[in-house]
């Protein structure tokens, strides 16, 4: 099994610096012993233009099997007789599986970590890299393949279903893929992926997974797992589905993530497009961001007249980034409460600026309140309220995460009144300058169409005895519906005479 890592240069930057970054001279090849084998590192190629690295694994069959001890792939235990060949005959020589990432770990230790004392800058700055494997073993196929590479920054993820067998085509596929990465990337992180995701791709690690196996998915996954779209896949099959470590690992994900969303949430009041940009040039931008103020500003409004028709009095507005609409909230006297919520610390500072909370008069001070919180877990300080906004906030969770809300909103804060905003996918082809299947922000996990907001938001009404109403938000295009999507939950009256009983 192999694999190529090929970089490009100048003569002031060659391209054999690559060398230097896999701590690997490029003018002899060299070789190393591993558990399961040799591998060898050559130079098929090396001037200032062009160097490709190659790491070539010559698996010995006899020696997994006798290290392995039964262990493991192609395990015969009592087996078929077949089973016992399996052994010895099988598909670890030569597809590229969690045993060619024991052997980057092996030959790639310092690269793998980031180090080069000879040439640190190019250590830390993104090479333009192609990474060819002939054979992934990849159960799951070429989409599972996209998926896991697709989000990681590469502009080329060439996937190529690998055919049983050329001669009887009608075979189909094998569960074999050639894997082409093309991007500008450190060469740290394209390793690290790789690192990852070969053993997760083959689904079939031949070693025992011991404890540390979390704090070196960690390391490795180290600015990429947290915010991975496939993560719980990815830390699933890494940690061979054993249900403490995978806990243990989803949990620290979570937190990476909560930290990373920190600075997302500055990124998203940054590029939001709520205020106008007063010295952007470009006409296209500037015309862009005069839609959107817009139509912030009528999201505000559509969420202050529902909460007015509602009745309510006490206002959460949970995800409150900069806000803008706790703001809008203590303009109108009839509500007597309001507290935001977020898990960006920054935003919350920001907010707490937009809101001069410092000068505030006690009388004021005493209606508002900023929070820092995750609305993924319960939490007991958001009982008690009349109502709850949730206003553009869903799509930046990921899909798996929701029902983890649901739960904390609707199932343990339960105010009478919830709004709960999103965009309309439908509308984005009316957005000029969004090119077409692109979502509005890049932290978006997801825009759902109408009807996928309301098959979720039914089915959440339904669960917790709730009525949902839905209201455009911005024009109402007759073919694709209006930009931003608003449902507004209404505690059912049976629901409110039980609760008030049970209290
Ligand atoms: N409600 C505002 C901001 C929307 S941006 C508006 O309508 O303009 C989404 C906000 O949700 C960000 O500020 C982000 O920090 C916050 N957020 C994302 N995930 C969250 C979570 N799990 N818990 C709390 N806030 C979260």
């Amino acid at each position: 099994m192999f694999l190529t890592i090929s970089t490009t240069g100048t003569h002031e930057r060659p391209a054999t610096d690559l060398g230097f970054l896999l701590h690997k001279h490029p003018d002899k090849a060299q070789t190393f012993s591993t558990s399961h084998g040799t591998a060898h590192v050559l130079y098929p190629e090396a001037s200032a233009e062009r160097c490709t690295a190659a790491l070539l694994l010559e698996i010995d069959p006899v020696a997994l099997v006798r290290r392995g001890k039964g262990k493991g792939k192609g395990k015969g235990r009592g087996g078929a007789p077949d089973a016992a060949l399996a052994q010895y005959v099988n598909d670890r020589p030569y597809a590229a599986s969690s045993l060619l990432a024991v052997a980057l770990s092996t030959v790639f230790k310092s690269a793998l970590r980031g180090v080069c004392a000879a040439r640190p800058e190019r250590a830390a700055e993104p090479l333009p890299l192609r990474i060819e494997v002939p054979a992934v073993a990849a159960r799951g196929g070429a989409e599972l393949v996209r998926a896991l590479f697709g989000p990681l920054g590469w502009t080329t993820v060439d996937v190529r279903p690998v055919v049983l067998d050329e001669t009887f085509p009608a075979w189909g596929d094998s569960r074999y893929v050639q894997l082409v990465l093309e991007g500008e990337l450190r060469l740290v992180d394209a390793l690290r992926q790789l690192y990852v995701l070969l053993p997760v791709l083959d689904d079939a690690k031949h070693y025992w997974v011991a404890p540390d196996e979390v704090e070196k998915l960690l390391r490795a996954g180290d600015g990429w797992l947290a915010g991975h779209p496939e993560r719980q896949l990815i830390t699933n099959r890494y940690l061979n589905r054993r249900w403490s470590l995978t806990r243990e690992a989803t949990e620290r994900l979570e937190l990476v993530r909560l930290a990373e969303a920190d600075d997302i949430g500055v990124e998203a009041i940054d590029n939001a497009v709520d205020d106008p940009a007063p010295d952007d040039e470009e006409s296209g931008k500037a015309e862009k961001t005069e839609k959107a103020v817009s139509l912030a500003d009528q999201r505000r409004e559509a969420i202050l007249t529902a909460l007015r028709a509602a009745g309510a009095g006490s206002v959460l507005d949970l995800g409150c980034g900069q806000g803008q609409l706790v703001q809008a909230l203590l303009k109108d006297v009839r509500f007597s409460k309001v507290v935001g919520v977020d898990v960006s610390v920054r935003a919350l500072t920001v907010a707490a600026r937009r809101l001069k909370t410092e000068r505030m008069s006690e009388r004021q001070a005493e209606r508002v309140a900023l929070i820092q919180g995750s609305l993924t877990y319960t939490d007991k300080r958001l009982k008690g309220y009349d109502a709850a906004v949730l206003s553009e906030v869903i799509e930046h969770l990921d899909l798996p995460r929701l029902p983890a809300l649901e739960y904390a909103v609707f199932g343990t804060a339960r105010p009478a009144t919830v709004v709960v905003t999103t965009p309309n996918v439908e509308y984005n082809v009316r957005w000029e300058t969004l090119p077409a299947g692109h979502v509005r922000h890049r932290d978006h996990r997801f825009e759902w169409t109408r009807a996928e907001f309301r098959a979720w938001a039914d089915a959440v009404a339904a669960r917790h005895g709730y009525a949902v109403r839905y209201v455009p938000v911005g024009p109402d295009d007759p073919e694709v519906g209006p930009p931003t999507q608003m449902a507004v939950f209404t505690i059912a009256a049976t629901d409110t005479k039980k609760e008030e009983k049970a209290a």
